[in-house]
Formats: structure tokens, sequence, C-alpha cells
């Protein structure tokens, strides 16, 4: 039986091992992703509501790898975290986003906003602020055309310190959203300490809406508090026309989901733009 149990431990810590090789190797690969140009940036139309109007995109990054293959941001970018390779990579969005914001704004479509999701690595670094000023500099983007998305998990180790730079990027012009809301442990006590202007709610709470009366209400709630706050909502997940119907009879500002448009390519949001958006 003792050696039984070895062997057990043995194959275990071999598991383990593997696990420890492949993300030794996924981090090799990260760390060279972005001088290989692996990643692209997709972008996900969000709709004004009760209307065919986009009022702008959230940007979501997508990696390209020469030996994984496509790997879902679900896949590298905890990783990316935990490494701190999350800054260089954050860094990189930042700037090829507001770079595409501006030639859009060239183009004419200034009004259109681009969310971009921060990290926490990202946001709590000490020169956040400065790399993020210089990017606005260097590329020309309009900071007020800017919505960078935070979410309560990455501001909860020191409410405080975030409240700050929150405030910091409020006072540069640029809008803040609040991600994912409604998921975290106290989203209500996150929206009195944090100056957010958007608030986007949860897909889990817009999944069962047409069918659980309770989350049409929570929403409904939730929609009237934030206006009465004057935020802007979001729904995001929404992948239903009866879903984006109680949305909008809700009075819910922007839609963003599969039911209008999937994260679509940099040349599929630009047709998409010349159709739909007014100049
Ligand atoms: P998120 O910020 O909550 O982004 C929304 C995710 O939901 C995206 O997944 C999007 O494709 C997906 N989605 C949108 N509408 C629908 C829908 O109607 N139905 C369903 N089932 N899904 C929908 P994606 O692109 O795989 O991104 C996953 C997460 O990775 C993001 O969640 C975000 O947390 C993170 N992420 C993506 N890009 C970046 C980035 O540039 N920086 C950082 N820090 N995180 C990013
Ligand atoms: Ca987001
Ligand atoms: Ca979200
Ligand atoms: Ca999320």
């Amino acid at each position: 039986a003792k050696s039984q149990g070895r062997n057990r431990i043995q194959l275990f810590s071999k598991e383990i091992n593997i696990q420890n090789a492949k993300k030794i190797q996924l981090e090799t690969q990260l760390q060279l992703a972005i001088e290989r140009d692996e990643f692209v940036l997709h972008y996900q139309p969000v709709y004004q509501s009760n209307s065919n109007e986009i009022y702008g995109a959230e940007v979501l990054l997508r990696w390209n790898s020469q030996e994984f293959g496509l790997v879902s941001p679900m896949n590298f970018i905890p990783l990316a975290e935990e490494t701190g390779l999350i800054v260089p990579i954050g860094e990189w969005v930042l700037r090829q986003a507001c770079q595409q914001k501006k030639r859009w704004s060239d183009a004419g479509y200034s009004t259109m906003k681009i969310f971009i999701n921060l990290s926490s690595r990202q946001l709590n670094h000490p020169n956040f602020i400065s790399v993020l000023e210089n990017i606005l500099e260097e590329t020309g983007c309009a900071p007020e055309e800017l919505s960078l998305e935070v979410t309560e998990s990455m501001m909860i180790k020191d409410i405080k310190y975030s409240a700050t730079i929150l405030e910091q990027l409020i006072e540069l012009g640029i809008n803040v959203s609040l991600d994912d809301f409604g998921t975290g442990h106290s989203s209500l006590s996150t929206l009195k300490l944090l100056p957010v202007q958007t608030l986007k709610i949860d897909k889990s709470f817009i999944d069962d809406i047409s069918i659980d009366y309770k989350n049409s209400y929570i929403v409904k709630a939730i929609i009237e508090m934030a206006h009465s706050l004057s935020l802007h909502v979001v729904a995001e997940g929404v992948e239903t026309a009866e879903q984006l119907s109680i949305l909008n009879d809700l009075s819910v500002d922007y839609i963003q989901g599969f039911h209008l448009s999937k994260p679509i390519t940099l040349e599929e949001i630009e047709t998409l733009l010349e159709l739909s958006c007014s100049r």
C-alpha cells in the first residue's frame, strides 16, 4: 500500500510537471508574441438601443500563435496577468486601439466610442497614467472618445488607490465603464466609492431575462438606479430578439451581443461603419 501511495504521488507530480511545462511553453510564446506581431484586435459593435445606429465598439484581443494557433483571451490573459506580461500587452492594445480610433475620427466617425479592457496589473502599475498620456499624445486620439473598462475585482485590493486612478482618468477626459456589473461581491458599494460613468450589465443577468421575471426586475432596477445616478447602461451578451425587445422596453441605453454582432475584424467593422454610421 505504501509503494502504491508513492506511485500515485509520482504520477500526480508528473502531471503537475506536464502542466508546468505547458505553462512555461505558453509563457515563452506569449513573451514573443508582440515582436512576432501575433496579436490582432477584433471589434464588437455597441448599438444605441431602439435604433440601428452604432454607438461604439469594444476592442477584444486575439492571439494567433505560431505554436498554438488561435488562443482565446480566456486562456492567455490570466497567465499574462500572473506573469506581468499583461503590462506590455495591455500597452500594445491601448496604442493600437488609439491609433485606429484616430484614423476613424479622421474618416468622420468621431462620435463613435471605443471601449478598451484594462487589467488589474495594468491599472495598478505606477506608470499607468503617464503611459496613457503618452499614447494619447503620440496617437492624437481624443480622450472623450475612449471608454476604459474596469471590473470590481481588479480594484478590491485597494479601492481608495483605484479611485484616485479613476479620478485621474476622468480628469484626462476619458470615460470609465464598470464591466461585468453585478458579478462582484459588493457592486453597490463599488458604485458608491468609484467614479464611473457607464455600467455594463453582465451577460449572466441578460441570459434568462425573458424566462425569469426575477432577472428582468433586477435588470430594471439596475437601469433605473444607474439613470438616477446619471450613468449610462450597456447590456452585454444580448443573444435573442426577445432579450433585445425587453431591454429596449426597460430603456437601456446601449446594446452589445451576438444577436446584433459578434466581435469582427477591422475590415468587417469598417464595412459596417460605412453602411450604418452617420458621420
Ligand atoms: P469581457 O470584457 O466581459 O468581454 C466580453 C466577452 O463576451 C468577449 O469574449 C465577447 O466576445 C463575448 N460576448 C459578447 N457578446 C456575447 C454574446 O452575446 N454571447 C456570448 N456567449 N458571448 C458574448 P472574448 O473576446 O473571448 O473575451 C473574453 C474576456 O477576455 C473579456 O471579457 C475580457 O475580460 C478579456 N479580454 C479580451 N480582450 C482583452 C484586452 O485587450 N485586455 C484585457 N485586459 N482583457 C481582455
Ligand atoms: Ca469588457
Ligand atoms: Ca463584460
Ligand atoms: Ca469579463
